[in-house]
């Protein structure tokens, strides 16, 4: 946990807590097969360390949404049995890439349907897909009329091996919304015209609204990554559906100064201080991914003697650093060079992305190049 010289800041990732969330979301629906969602870099975490780890506890099936983070996750885990599918499908004219590289995309269009099967075609071999159906969210997916359309005439799928058919919920947080009865019900008359094909509906939060929303294949993402997958006004659910914490960025103060009373802090001299206060200056800034939303709104903790003690963020948040009003301790607990925990470490990743006016998506999407990533794992040491 310490800085070594030249660290500005340390982002460090629990595989192990990765990997306890994982199997409880899988425990949740034991008869379904447990995925994982990586895309966009596992949401900011470092896709090929979180696929090696989830490979490593059993997890056969991976979701990415561009074709570009297919292909590099495949060096990552070069088993074929290993399967890797693309969100977006394969883009026109990158198709044959995706074949070569086995990789498995999920099929939204009639376009895309076509240019897959004539690969197949082409190439004289079956090749594997899954099937997107649209169901309420209008976003990505075949209407239900397209999709009825492919069941009628299974020449659209000639020389592809259909491996399940999914649909995503657009209120999963939300667990009151009609929407996702509804959604739940339209998938499930779907299915009923795919009668052979596997069935996958249920991201993190719909693991969470009960069986009718297990099916086969489970779709988990954001609560692999420790936040909280139910939106607050899931109300009391929203304890039991707390996950393990997995990020912990820490910055570093690089120093600390006395403000009196009358002189503004940062830029916009929009921070006023009223009495003498400390001001402790962290490396970490908006080009960090630390949302400039949380200027005068964000919090840190600093570990003192009385403990973990949360500090303000005073002032506005700056490209490459932001100022902390740590007036409330003890001048020895805080230095050049003590740590500061900005999100996990008693941040909440949800609470911290609430006062920035997003949601822990976004801020776990955004973490920075510029840190020191940590990778910790009982099984595999310390792989920084
Ligand atoms: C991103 C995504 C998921 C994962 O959703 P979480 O809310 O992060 O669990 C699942 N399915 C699809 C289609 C997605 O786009």
């Amino acid at each position: 946990m310490t800085f070594t010289s030249g660290d500005q800041a340390i982002l460090h990732i629990d595989l192990d807590a990765l990997v306890a969330n994982w199997r409880r979301l899988g425990g949740m629906a034991p008869q379904a097969e447990c995925a994982a969602v990586v895309k966009a870099d596992a949401y900011g975490t470092g896709a090929a360390e979180v696929g090696k780890a989830l490979q490593k506890a059993g997890c056969r099936r991976f979701f990415v949404a561009h074709s570009e983070e297919a292909l590099a996750l495949r060096q990552a885990l070069p088993d074929p049995n290993t399967t890797i599918h693309i969100l977006h499908g394969p883009t026109a004219g990158g198709e044959a890439g995706l074949a070569a590289a086995n990789l498995t995309p999920v099929l939204s269009t009639p376009g895309q349907i076509a240019a897959w099967s004539a690969l197949a075609k082409r190439l004289g071999r079956r090749l594997p897909a899954a099937l997107h159906v649209d169901t309420g969210m209008n976003r990505l997916g075949l209407s239900e009329a397209e999709a009825y359309a492919v069941a009628t005439d299974p020449a659209h799928l000639d020389g592809i091996d259909l491996a399940f058919v999914m649909t995503h919920l657009a209120c999963s947080d939300e667990p009151d919304h009609p929407l996702n009865r509804s959604q739940a019900d339209a998938f499930a008359a779907l299915r009923q015209r795919f009668p052979n094909l596997k069935g996958s509906l249920a991201n993190s939060a719909g693991i969470f609204l009960g069986p009718d929303f297990h099916h086969d294949i489970l779709r988990p993402g954001i609560a692999l990554y420790g936040a909280n997958p139910l939106d607050p006004s899931a109300g009391s659910r929203r304890e039991a559906s707390r996950m393990a914490e997995v990020v912990h960025l820490q910055g570093k103060i690089l120093q600390v100064r006395s403000v009196d009373r009358g002189q503004t802090v940062g830029y916009g001299a929009g921070y006023i201080v009223e009495k003498p206060t400390q001001i402790a200056t962290v490396a970490v800034g908006y080009a960090d991914g630390f949302s400039r939303a949380l200027s005068g709104r964000g919090n840190a903790i600093i570990k003192g003697r009385q403990g973990h003690v949360r500090v303000p963020i005073a002032g506005r948040v700056s490209m490459d650093l932001i100022t902390l009003d740590v007036s409330a301790l003890d001048a020895n607990d805080c230095r050049p060079g003590t740590p500061v925990s900005l999100l996990g470490g008693g941040i909440d990743i949800d609470e911290q992305a609430a006062l920035a006016g997003t949601i822990g998506y976004e801020l776990l999407t955004q973490l920075g190049k510029r840190y020191r990533r940590i990778y910790t794992s009982s099984s595999v040491g310390d792989a920084a």
